[in-house]
């Protein structure tokens, strides 16, 4: 990083880099989950779970861009290996083994609110200290948000459908 842009650091680089090398992971686990549920969803309104969970697997990979760019401003190295994603992951992998549309949105919305975890973590630690990680944290919040949002609202759809059906 250049030295000015150090000079203005005022938190614990190793800690901070700590916490991006493991959110670096959880986001290219996120991405594989989502790009691969994508592909094996099977149920109601499939074709409208399958476009939310392809955009929010470019959403996740995305933020492997941006994190991973940070790690490298900070003298880091973004994991070398997918081997150890599992080894730095936060909020882990969870496999489409369940096709259902419901399961794997469950599953998403497992992984999100691990991920609004780790990002509310990450400004924590870098408020007034890290101005830029704060600022790759907050956007990258505001998109976990809404991707638990989404998610949940597709459940609450899907759920009101099949309820209905049920009372025909
Ligand atoms: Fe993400
Ligand atoms: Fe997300
Ligand atoms: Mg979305």
């Amino acid at each position: 990083m250049g030295t000015k842009g150090i000079e203005i650091l005022g938190g614990n680089v190793k800690e901070i880099l700590a916490l991006l090398e493991k959110a670096f992971a959880d986001e290219w686990l996120a991405y594989y989950q989502y790009w691969l549920g994508a592909k094996v969803a099977k149920g109601p309104m499939r074709e409208g779970v399958m476009a939310e969970l392809i955009q929010h697997a470019t959403d996740e990979l995305r933020h492997a861009g941006m994190v991973g760019d940070r790690i490298i401003q900070l003298g880091g190295t973004p994991a070398l290996s997918p081997k150890i994603w599992y080894d730095l992951t936060n909020c882990g992998y969870d496999a489409p083994e369940d096709p259902y549309v419901r399961s794997l949105l469950e599953q998403n919305i497992k992984g999100e609110q691990c991920a609004i975890s780790v990002y509310k973590k990450m400004l924590d630690v870098t408020k007034d200290k890290d101005f830029v990680t704060y600022n790759m944290a907050l956007q990258i919040l505001q998109d976990e948000v809404e991707h638990e949002e989404d998610l949940q609202a597709i459940v609450e759809d899907i759920d009101m459908m099949v309820s209905r059906e049920m009372k025909k």
